[in-house]
């Protein structure tokens, strides 16, 4: 899985057909960003004007024949927010708390991070309505496959490229692969990045974003003067980026002293056994923490994972996980975020406030989106790298977006975020301006 959800639902089938509007709204504080940086870099209002909304937004309603005979329908999303730079790139999220404007508000965060990470693409997100927990193997194969059929206008190679989010995987990505290529009548494999290797994906994709977030804590810690040895890490989701940045920040040395995931949490100050972890994942039916004892380890939840006493804070589950109520008693003195959106507006500027150092998410996570354009890259030349060159371009792109964000936010004398978004808005806006407006 992608990432991971921080909590454990149960659903009716009404939950499915009538989504309930999310605590706090992801589009709200996406938009507000924006404003704020348009205000900031004195942005052409018709430029701004075009970035408030998505280029195009597709609801479709996904019958699916469940196993006991019984028809369910699910709501899905695939919202493209700018093509300005190149096709649409995005992931795909199976998650209960599926609605429009978190999908409009991850497709815009897309936008950003592609251009702050210099890759050629535009923003995408995709969604359905679901409890993935709750689907058998095949319902979720017949999930992907109608979903797929129904997105189809709107997406392509050159249009718009799905890949893995919070609760969807290789294989997944696969079955959109093999659907669209089943109704084309030809292979299209390019059509979707993070898929199984044998099918055209790319070696070291699986642990991209967890990689990349690793690399930015390194970068990050360097500029501070701490020896990654000296550092303790709490990472709060142990789906594909948290597991990954926690194994990869373990290699390079750091104490990984608390993580979790939606069965809650596990802490040792002197540090946990990250090997003995990920094998206990590895045999877990659902990959969860759940049922994992050690000595001197003791069960903390996800509320108090936040707060614990670590140098760095690396949230990557789910958005608005540090708020105005949990922001004051953060410990941490830096964070990195694994995941999209997980600091609301409130808790950013109480971060700011105390001098915590926030590596925003569209630097923090780039790393999964920038292996999944190595990927597509790779499949449209049909050559294949290996994953050494993989990982060498990958730390490439992620040291020089890093490089640059610092620098124009100590010039500019902001936060990163701030820093991030302001380069990202003004790259697309040139790429915007450079197009003109058709017709
Ligand atoms: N879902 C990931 C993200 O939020 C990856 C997207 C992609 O690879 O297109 O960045």
């Amino acid at each position: 899985m992608e990432q991971q959800a921080t909590e454990k639902r149960t659903v009716s089938p009404s939950d499915t057909a009538a989504p309930a509007p999310p605590k706090a709204d992801l589009w709200s504080t996406v938009l507000q960003q924006l404003d704020d940086v348009a205000q900031r870099l004195g942005l052409n209002p018709g430029i701004h004007a075009i970035l408030r909304q998505p280029e195009r937004e597709l609801t479709v309603a996904v019958p699916v024949l469940m196993d006991d005979g019984q028809i369910e329908v699910f709501t899905g999303y695939r919202v493209q927010h700018s093509s300005a730079r190149g096709p649409c790139k995005g992931g795909l999220r199976y998650h209960l708390d599926v609605n429009l404007n978190e999908v409009r508000a991850l497709a815009a965060l897309m936008t950003w991070k592609c251009a702050v990470a210099g890759i050629p693409y535009g923003g995408a997100k995709g969604g359905v309505c679901c409890d993935p927990v709750r689907l058998s193997e095949n319902e979720l194969c017949r999930l992907t496959r109608r979903y797929t059929a129904m997105i189809m206008p709107i997406i392509g190679p050159k249009r718009d490229i799905p890949a893995p989010d919070v609760n969807t995987n290789p294989q997944v990505m696969a079955w959109i692969a093999d659907t669209v290529s089943m109704l084309e009548f030809q292979t299209v494999i390019d059509i979707v990045t993070g898929k199984p290797v044998p099918l055209g994906g790319s070696l070291g994709r699986r642990e991209a974003t967890g990689r990349g977030v690793a690399i930015v804590t390194a970068e990050l810690l360097r500029r501070k003067g701490r020896a990654l040895a000296e550092t303790t890490v709490a990472v709060q989701g142990y789906g594909n980026v948290g597991s990954s940045a926690a194994t990869i920040l373990n290699e390079m040395g750091c104490k990984i002293v608390a993580v979790s995931d939606v069965t809650g949490g596990l802490y040792n100050p002197h540090g946990l056994n990250i090997a003995a972890i990920n094998e206990h994942v590895a045999r877990h039916p659902r990959g969860w923490l759940e049922g994992y004892s050690a000595p001197d380890v003791e069960r903390i939840t996800n509320e108090e994972l936040l707060t614990i006493d670590a140098h760095v804070l690396i949230p990557a589950a789910l958005e608005h996980q540090l708020r105005a109520d949990n922001a004051a008693r953060v410990q941490a003195e830096m964070i990195i975020e694994g995941a999209n959106g997980p600091t609301t507006r409130e808790a950013d500027e109480i971060l700011n406030d105390r001098g915590v150092v926030v590596v925003p998410d569209i630097l923090a996570n780039a790393g999964g989106v920038v292996v999944s354009y190595f990927e597509w890259v790779q499949d449209l030349q049909c050559f294949f790298w290996d994953e050494d060159e993989v990982n060498r371009h990958l730390k490439r792109i992620i040291v020089r977006s890093f490089d640059e964000v610092w620098a124009f936010s100590e010039a500019h004398k902001v936060p990163l975020r701030l820093g991030a978004y302001m380069l990202a808005v003004d790259r697309v806006a040139e790429a915007l301006q450079a197009r003109g407006i058709f017709p």
